[in-house]
């Protein structure tokens, strides 16, 4: 279990913190560090700080809206794409918000301002509603 030298163990780590986001979507260092100890306990957190780190340089994933407590939230998705997110809960998905609605967003903004990135529209989700 623990004879492969360092870089080993860590790039092994990489390709298990990758799949890990893949399957959750998005996810903080401590979401990923928690998905990965049901298997790896041994995994630290400057590991995972290190390896989404090297990810975000390397462009293998991209910064989600970060959330109310404004921690670094990794996305699997490399397409542009807007997002909805829950302010109770933080849960957050990927939506396509119409080319349509851009120009009424834009139109209430008024002054000419135009809509460059992404959007995030807050709410809550059905979980938190009840
Ligand atoms: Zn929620
Ligand atoms: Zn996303």
């Amino acid at each position: 279990m623990n004879h492969y030298p360092v870089h080993e163990r860590t790039s092994k780590y990489v390709d298990i913190a990758r799949q890990a986001l893949q399957r959750l979507g998005h996810a903080t260092n401590a979401e990923l560090l928690s998905a990965l100890h049901a298997d790896y306990p041994e995994v630290s957190t400057t590991t995972i700080h290190r390896i989404t780190a090297r990810m975000l340089e390397r462009g293998e994933v991209q910064l989600a809206p970060s959330g109310k407590k404004n921690v670094l939230r990794y996305d699997f998705n490399l397409e542009p794409h807007d997002h909805f997110m829950c302010t109770h809960c933080g849960l957050i998905r990927d939506a396509t918000l119409s080319a349509v609605v851009r120009p009424l967003i834009e139109q209430a903004i008024g002054d000419g301002c135009s809509i460059s990135g992404s959007l995030t529209v807050s709410g809550l989700c059905k979980n938190c509603q009840s």
